[in-house]
């Protein structure tokens, strides 16, 4: 990954890809280099994901950085503070609409903001309102991971439930299932059961 400004640039940051791309430790990285550039640096999380505990954001790989859980994202506006010029945002695909505006708005207002979270769900389809950062941002990071079936560059998330792919209408939550995601490439990702053109 390229280095990125440490300094507070007013601006738009998004880091998409699949699970296990690297967007958690591509963030802690920018937020790290900003506190090193001694900026006032806030990062927030959706408190629905509760996969490493509530206040930290963590990589698959370990490392972490101090996160505020909040419910919505009219909490990201209510808790920034004045003298903050960076916030980041990780699992940003898990917030409403009105992320879309709160980003906006925390960037009109001369912050840099570095947002992170998967920009396709478990059957490939574009998630939430991430599209719509995708194309308001200055700048954005494609992050790939390896397909753990055949070794390429992974771009998707594989849903599997009790040992085989998830369909692709399957419930979000499966009470009592065994679940996992594995990263996959294009070919390797399977959704039985996909109606639209990828099937
Ligand atoms: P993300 O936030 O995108 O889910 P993380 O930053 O949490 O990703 O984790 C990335 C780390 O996950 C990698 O540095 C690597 O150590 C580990 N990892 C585990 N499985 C894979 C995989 N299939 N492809 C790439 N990295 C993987
Ligand atoms: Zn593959």
């Amino acid at each position: 990954m390229p280095n990125i400004p440490t300094g507070g640039h007013a601006g738009l940051e998004v880091i998409v890809g699949s699970m296990f791309s690297g967007k958690s430790e591509e963030l802690i990285r920018r937020v790290k280099r900003a506190i090193i550039a001694r900026r006032a640096v806030q990062v927030f999380k959706p408190a629905i994901d509760d996969r490493f505990g509530n206040a930290l954001v963590r990589s698959h790989d370990g490392d972490s950085f101090v996160a505020r859980p909040v419910r919505s994202s009219a909490d990201i506006s209510r808790s920034v503070e004045p003298e903050t010029s960076v916030v980041g945002i990780d699992e940003v695909q898990f917030f409403e609409s009105g992320i879309v505006d709160v980003v906006r708005s925390l960037v009109v207002s001369g912050r840099r903001v570095i947002c992170a979270g998967l920009d396709l769900d478990f059957r490939g389809e574009p998630f939430g309102w991430v599209p719509l950062l995708l194309a308001l941002a200055e700048r954005v990071d494609k992050l790939e991971a390896i397909c753990v079936v055949c070794g390429e560059a992974a771009t998707r998330t594989q849903r599997i439930v009790n040992g085989v792919p998830a369909f692709f209408d399957e419930p979000i939550i499966v009470i009592g299932a065994q679940e996992a995601y594995e990263a996959r490439c294009r070919g390797c990702h399977e959704v039985p059961r996909r109606t639209a053109v990828e099937a």
